[in-house]
């Protein structure tokens, strides 16, 4: 798609804005593009480098850190490997909403910060604070990641996303006119997708023609299903980076197939920001190394390639209020990275594969079973189902809720697919329902249990 006006953002906009705003991010941006191709060791280098900066920075000027890691045994002239790090304590979210103001830096005040919130996956949100560095290098971050999906500063982006607080508050004229001319982005809420509201997406969608779709996973796949079924013709941006919502290779293909398109999943969070996505070779998640330190770990030990284990991240950045080795409650697989990627950028990868920790359900012998791949593979084998959720109270006990269509489903053999999975001793209960809600993030969720961390990393 030629869209001169688009060059003219990148090349005269951007930085223009960029620069009356002081915001450094362009030169950040410059030195990610040149780092994400550097040696292995040379990466890993600087990772321990800004690792032990950011502990000894939290040793001295947080009074959390200063207590947790002094039970620890640490001290600031400690030279820290991945080991010794490995025993400083993790950081729970019940730890952060208890120590708010004792994990903040005694060097920043509240005009020096940023305050913001994740919308909580289980109700309670989570607060935490940002320096203002940090929020442009995050901006750099990202750029990079969009670049690798074909997405240029200027080019048109359609936003199909469910959490309320991402959207800027576009009633005024300041900034409709700076969406209009600068970040040129079509906002659609995701949060309610009924057929009508569907129906004006895609027109808005025909219209806007965005070069890169940036969308809810799970969200983007009801949307291309539907587009299918009303045999409309979609939309094709060059596009698609899918996030917040697990993908699998079955909605991803749908996704692809009806939007003629490429699809780049994507990882991050709202306490760092990204933390890994895919680049055209499409085989695992980079790791947005320079910023994060990611660790994936079953028990006290990393995991080993082709494990799933609990992801831990450390923000190298965010000295007002630095997140080390913090537990975000989601799982991954570890891939092996001597091997280098086809597209030959270094940055270490991870495989997401089943999620977010409490997605997963645990058996009555206390195996752990992807309760989302359940949930799709159930869905997909029983006819009827309009929705489906998992939901899991204690260990070797499932309730399956179900949406059902007019002609009703096949409960013994939802049942008997059901325990094919989880073991014939599973105690599984079927709860129909009128309808399954999102969350208030927007978010879809396959599967809740309230049990598996306890479990995970075992
Ligand atoms: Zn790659």
């Amino acid at each position: 798609m030629n869209d001169m006006y688009a060059t003219f953002v990148r090349h005269a906009l951007a930085p223009l804005d960029a620069f009356r705003q002081g915001s450094d991010h362009y030169s950040i941006l410059k030195d990610l593009r040149e780092s994400q191709y550097a040696a292995p060791e040379k990466l890993q280098e600087m990772a321990l480098a800004k690792l032990n900066r950011t502990v000894r920075y939290a040793f001295e000027h947080c009074p959390f850190y200063k207590r947790s890691f002094a039970v620890a045994g640490y001290n600031p002239s400690d030279i820290l490997d991945e080991e010794s790090f490995r025993q400083l304590p993790t950081l729970s979210k019940r730890d952060i909403q208890e120590n708010l103001a004792d994990l903040r830096s005694d060097e920043y005040s509240d005009d020096d910060l940023i305050a913001n919130q994740t919308g909580g996956s289980t109700g309670e949100p989570l607060k935490f604070y940002l320096d203002k560095p940090r929020a442009i290098s995050r901006l750099a971050a990202t750029l990079r990641h969009d670049e690798w999906a074909g997405y240029r500063p200027g080019d048109k982006v359609g936003l199909l996303w469910g959490a309320a607080q991402d959207f800027a508050d576009d009633t005024s004229l300041k900034v409709r006119l700076r969406n209009k001319l600068l970040d040129r982005t079509l906002t659609l809420n995701a949060v309610s997708m009924s057929t009508g509201v569907m129906t004006d997406y895609y027109q808005k969608l025909c219209e806007f023609q965005p070069r890169v779709l940036l969308a809810y996973a799970h969200t983007v796949y009801v949307f291309a299903e539907f587009i299918r079924a009303q045999g409309l013709k979609a939309p094709s941006p060059d596009s698609i980076i899918t996030s917040a919502e697990l993908l699998s290779d079955e909605e991803r293909k749908v996704i692809e197939e009806v939007f003629d398109t490429e699809v780049f999943d994507r990882y991050g969070c709202r306490e760092v920001s990204i933390i890994a996505s895919e680049c055209e070779s499409h085989d695992g998640l980079h790791v947005n190394a320079e910023n994060i330190y990611l660790e994936i770990l079953k028990g006290d030990r990393p995991a080993k390639i082709g494990e799933t284990g609990e992801i831990v991240l450390t923000d190298l950045e965010n000295r007002g209020m630095p997140l080390i080795r913090y537990r975000i409650a989601d799982s991954a697989e570890a891939m092996d990275n001597s091997q280098i990627c086809d597209c030959k950028r270094t940055l270490p990868r991870i495989k997401i594969t089943g999620g977010r920790v409490n997605e997963f359900l645990v058996t009555a012998d206390g195996r752990l079973v992807a309760g989302t791949a359940l949930t799709i593979f159930l869905s997909t084998k029983i006819p009827g189902v309009a929705q489906m959720q998992l939901y899991q109270k204690e260990a070797g006990e499932l309730t399956v809720r179900v949406v059902a269509s007019d002609s009703g489903i096949d409960e013994a053999a939802l049942l008997e697919e059901s325990r094919s999975f989880l073991g014939e001793n599973m105690r599984i209960s079927v709860s129909y329902q009128e309808y399954i809600p999102r969350e208030k993030s927007g978010k879809y969720r396959f599967s809740i249990s309230e049990v598996a961390s306890e479990y995970i990393g075992k």
